[in-house]
């Protein structure tokens, strides 16, 4: 099951469980869409695995699934990629 992290780990930007602004790459790094595309280029600066949009999950299920409450953060924010 996805984790859904509350936060882009470069900016710290909230991204809840119901944005559309979200993207994770395969191993659920999560960036805001400003920084996925302007900073990143799409391209995860962890992994550097492809970034695609988060799925939202139904609030129904979120109830029973609630997203993750721990915020991961790149200490030292995010270099712009070449
Ligand atoms: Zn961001
Ligand atoms: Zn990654």
């Amino acid at each position: 099951m996805l984790q859904l992290r509350p936060n882009c780990e470069c900016c710290d930007r909230d991204l809840p469980p119901d944005s559309g602004e979200a993207l994770i790459c395969s191993y659920e790094c999560t960036f805001c869409r400003a920084c996925a595309t302007e900073t990143l280029r799409m391209r995860c600066p962890n992994c550097a695995g492809e970034l695609v949009a988060r799925p939202r999950r139904p609030a129904d299920k979120l109830a029973k699934n609630p997203a993750s409450t721990e915020r991961v953060l790149k200490k030292h924010g995010c270099e712009k990629a070449a």
